[in-house]
């Protein structure tokens, strides 16, 4: 059987993975990365992981996932929010010219989403659309099997639908972004604003709204009806017959799910809420979905 390297940037790692189409795991590695890396540091961070999988597993071909905006007709990444000093990478053409490997690209939303496709909870659905919450919120959109990328790999950046006219600033630049209200800087952006406290993380913000605390149940609320209308807007251009939740936010979803569902629920068509699902995914590892942009080449 084949295998396949999958390799996924996080802002904190890169790991990277060997499967086969099966999702049977023969390795996986990663080492951290610095937020401050140039884009040789970088690129040296990737040939260390890719040679240290290849070197225990050899492997037919590499997918790898990265954060955007990138171009995946030339196989850069233009520039990443988390890994700042990153400036138009040509990640594809090091790793080719290196490795002698077919090598496929795609963003991590886009990686994310095609795992869940393929090893997770969207399993079987025709029109696929995962939101991933971690410190921004991202999205992909699987539509009978196929990714949805736009022209260049950019497409559905759901995080950055305009909900709230001239309202909190995004990291974007711009204002009134779903992001800028329900991911962990959006959360925290508004905690803070109302508070004047700067929360650590996540975890810390639900702790908050566990103990029934009124700044951050407030905050939450606001979250949940502005992601809500983010959400009815995905599902009334796309169509989705399941929305899965993935990333580290979901682990306070029994916190925010049920409410979001049913909000969703109340403010879309009524046919579309007759069918459409909502589901927290398995915790795909991003490396898995970036496999996945590999064996779609080999064994569709
Ligand atoms: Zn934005």
């Amino acid at each position: 059987m084949k295998k396949y390297l999958g390799i996924d940037v996080g802002g904190g790692s890169i790991r990277g993975t060997i499967i086969d189409k099966e999702g049977n795991s023969y390795f996986d590695f990663q080492i951290p990365t610095n937020p401050n890396f140039s884009n040789k540091e970088f690129l040296d961070s990737i040939y260390t992981v890719v040679k240290h999988c290849l070197a225990a597993v050899p492997a037919d071909a590499i997918g790898i996932g990265t954060p955007g905006p990138i171009d995946i007709d030339t196989g850069i990444i233009i520039s990443s929010a988390n890994l700042k000093n990153l400036n138009n990478v040509e990640l594809v053409a090091f790793v080719k010219e290196t490795f002698h490997l077919p090598v496929y690209f795609n963003n991590d939303a886009n990686c994310a989403s095609l795992g869940e496709y393929y090893f997770g909870e969207g399993q079987k659905a025709n029109s696929l659309v995962v939101f991933t919450l971690g410190t921004g919120l991202g999205c992909g959109l699987v539509m009978r099997g196929k990714v949805f990328n736009g022209y260049k790999g950019n497409g559905m950046e759901a995080g950055h639908i305009t909900v709230v006219k001239d309202g909190a600033l995004c990291g974007c630049g711009q204002r009134g972004c779903v992001e800028a209200y329900f991911s962990t800087n959006g959360l925290l952006g508004r905690y803070f604003d109302l508070t004047n406290k700067k929360l650590e993380n996540a975890k810390e913000f639900f702790e908050l709204v566990s103990q029934n605390d009124k700044n951050a149940n407030q905050i939450l609320e606001l979250g949940i009806s502005v992601f809500a209308e983010g959400i009815r807007n995905v599902i009334h251009l796309v169509n989705p017959d399941k929305i899965v939740f993935v990333g580290g936010l979901t682990a306070s979803y029994d916190l925010f799910g049920k409410s979001l569902e049913e909000k969703v629920n109340q403010i879309i068509f009524p046919v579309l809420a007759s069918y459409v699902k909502f589901a927290v995914g398995k915790s795909v590892a991003g490396s898995f979905g970036a496999a996945t942009l590999a064996f779609q080449h080999f064994e569709p």
